[in-house]
């Protein structure tokens, strides 16, 4: 596996291809030659090449985490009634919300994504925050801590995060101040996380919900299931589609250039390179995936 890592990195290392996120401007300032590799084996096995251990925000793949937290809180009916789980085909920040119901569409689009981070338990928001950062730490085996100055960029700049937010509570869907709402939302986006820990994170949705370094139980094996399904049908933008059809692996992908994919009973794949692809997606996360994919033939739809 060391090796395959190692070659991965080697092929794509050199590619510049793809353009670091700017629409938040302290993520403009990453360097576009970052490309870190990590996987976690259920026995708590890690493997990784290059700048696996470096830091970057969490920003999208905290989605399918904090949903996971939202079943834990809320249960299974009570999230369902409140965010769907029908991919969208649209981009991640786009303006749609179920016509009759105002309900997002599913919860890795932002509106789902901003209204699951509501629904987790706490007395004010910054109890909710305590408690999904907690819930981030536990997935990832380690304590996380929030890069603040991301956060604030993220703040000063999240008006149409903040116009979906009044969209839905205008529609009835969204309950409570749009700002806290989404300031609580704006933060775990700017958990700091390394492809190792997002290796150990999808680790511990692969082994049940068991986090494979730590042995805790983190998440009850039916909440896995649901995470895992909304990350294989929405996980990836709106490439969730081809993603699907050349990895066939549950994923979640964020603007920093972080990639999450899951093998159910076998593995949890981190990947972090801030270059984009058009559709928003990590350039060499993409193409990492792919190979990893194909050189151990882990596509969870193939023949066994
Ligand atoms: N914090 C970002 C936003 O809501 C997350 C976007 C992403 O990673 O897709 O705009």
């Amino acid at each position: 596996m060391e090796k395959v890592l190692a070659d991965i990195h080697k092929a794509f290392s050199a590619d510049s291809s793809g353009a670091v996120a700017r629409y938040i401007p302290e993520l403009a300032t990453a360097d576009p030659s970052l490309f870190g590799l990590a996987v976690t084996t259920m026995d708590g096995l890690h493997y990784q090449a290059g700048d696996s251990h470096v830091p970057f925000t969490i920003q999208s793949v905290s989605k399918p985490f904090v949903y996971a937290l939202a079943l834990r809180d809320r249960g299974t009916e009570n999230v369902l009634a409140r965010v769907g789980v029908e991919p969208t085909g649209d981009a991640f920040n786009a303006i749609t919300l179920e016509p009759a119901s105002g309900r997002p569409l599913n919860p890795m689009v932002n509106a789902g994504a901003i209204l699951t981070s509501s629904l987790v338990r706490g007395a004010d928001p910054g109890e909710r925050f305590d408690r999904i950062l907690a819930g981030l730490s536990a997935f990832a085996g380690r304590q996380l801590t929030v890069n603040e100055r991301v956060f604030a960029s993220e703040r000063d700049t999240g008006d149409r995060n903040r116009a979906i937010g009044f969209l839905m509570r205008g529609a009835g869907a969204l309950h409570g101040p749009v700002d806290e709402i989404c300031d609580v939302y704006f933060r775990q986006c700017a958990v700091e996380v390394t492809a190792a820990d997002l290796a150990v994170m999808a680790g511990t949705l692969a082994r049940g919900g068991i986090n494979p370094r730590t042995g805790e139980r983190v998440l009850d094996e039916d909440h896995v299931n649901h995470v895992l399904t909304v990350m294989a049908t929405c996980g990836m933008y709106d490439r969730a589609g081809t993603w699907l059809f050349r990895v066939g692996l549950p994923a979640k992908s964020g603007v920093a250039g972080g990639v999450c994919a899951v093998l159910p009973g076998q593995l949890g794949i981190g990947v972090f390179s801030p270059p984009l692809d058009e559709a928003g997606n990590s350039y060499r996360g993409v193409r990492a995936c792919e190979m990893l994919a194909s050189r151990f033939a882990l596509h969870l739809l193939a023949p066994q």
